[in-house]
């Protein structure tokens, strides 16, 4: 199959139970039980469909937060704006919301190369962090990583929001991903006019952008072009199967221009509403696999993205369509 003539579909996963939440509202436990059946249904369909995709952790789903006496230096990091709280394991909460080593295994016993990647050791949103509270947990985020065999090379900055990258680059990492590629999200407006502006994308099926790879403080950026939305929080109203026609979209855009399709969200979205979102994510990964099969699309993860533009290999289309 030649690279020259296909695009490319890029998944990253965003995983982490409790930690992007545990700060924004009430906790539902049920939703993060029912994360971890997603997992293992969004494992078995990227078996089915052999799409290998990036993982991308917060690995203190990994500790059990004390067993190792510098498992503690994350206590230690500087309040910011969004940790007025203490994190999950200081709190009085059931391991069961912010501990879940197995994902490892159940990530590794599949048939398809999944990418590990981290989502940071706390979910901390780096804009708000000082450089050595940055460098402590992207640190941790390794040694834990280390302790199972795993080489951390992609990272997804929590909230998407972009900062540290020279802490990143010195803790070995390759290849980050950069927020999602609109006007609107590149740069910094009030939140209600990106929340319209985001909705009325869903609303009226706007083909997602593609995007390529390109060096940025000596790692490798691959924006995104869509989330799989969550069908509550408003998004319920846009038109039923806006996101998987936008998609499917989005990855014949891809496949007509060389470029990449880069779809990401977070496990924990579909736990809202497993079976429509499974269904509706299942029939992408179906167009996927006939696209795959025409010789017009190849599935990477972040990390054979970095791979391959680092070695000069990259050669999709640079032309915009
Ligand atoms: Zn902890
Ligand atoms: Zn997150």
């Amino acid at each position: 199959m030649s690279r020259k003539s296909s695009g490319a579909l890029v998944i990253s996963l965003d995983t982490e139970l409790v930690w992007g939440m545990y700060n924004t509202g009430p906790i539902s436990p049920e939703r993060y039980a029912g994360t971890r059946d997603v997992v293992h249904k969004l494992l078995d369909l990227f078996d089915k469909y052999q799409i290998p995709v990036t993982w991308a952790l917060v690995t203190h789903l990994l500790s059990d937060c004390g067993s190792e006496p510098e498992d503690r230096s994350h206590l230690q990091y500087t309040k910011q704006d969004s940790r007025k709280m203490d994190l999950p394991c200081q709190q009085e909460l059931s391991p069961d919301l912010w501990h879940e080593p197995e994902v490892l295994n159940w990530i590794k016993n599949t048939e398809v190369d999944h990418d590990i990647g981290s989502h940071t050791h706390t979910h901390l949103v780096f804009n708000e962090a000082t450089r050595e509270d940055a460098r402590s947990d992207v640190e941790r985020s390794v040694a834990v990583a280390e302790r199972y065999g795993i080489d951390l090379k992609s990272f997804v900055f929590p909230r998407n929001r972009i900062d540290h990258r020279g802490v990143l680059k010195d803790a070995g990492f390759e290849v980050y991903r950069g927020v999602d590629s609109r006007w609107y999200e590149k740069y910094r407006l009030p939140a209600p006019i990106v929340k319209a502006t985001r909705f009325a994308d869903e609303a009226t099926q706007w083909t997602p952008p593609t995007v390529v790879p390109r060096m940025e403080s000596g790692l490798v950026e691959v924006p995104g072009s869509q989330v799989f939305r969550p069908v509550h929080g408003g998004w319920q109203y846009t038109p039923k199967g806006s996101q998987q026609s936008r998609a499917i979209a989005g990855l014949n855009r891809a496949a007509r221009t060389g470029r990449i399709f880069h779809l990401w969200f977070h496990p924990f979205n579909f736990a809202s509403n497993p079976e429509q979102l499974l269904t509706a994510f299942e029939t992408v990964l179906a167009h996927a696999e006939s696209l795959v099969q025409q010789g017009r699309l190849n599935v990477l993860t972040m990390r054979n993205v970095a791979d391959l533009h680092k070695s000069g290999r990259w050669d999709g289309w640079e032309t915009e369509v």
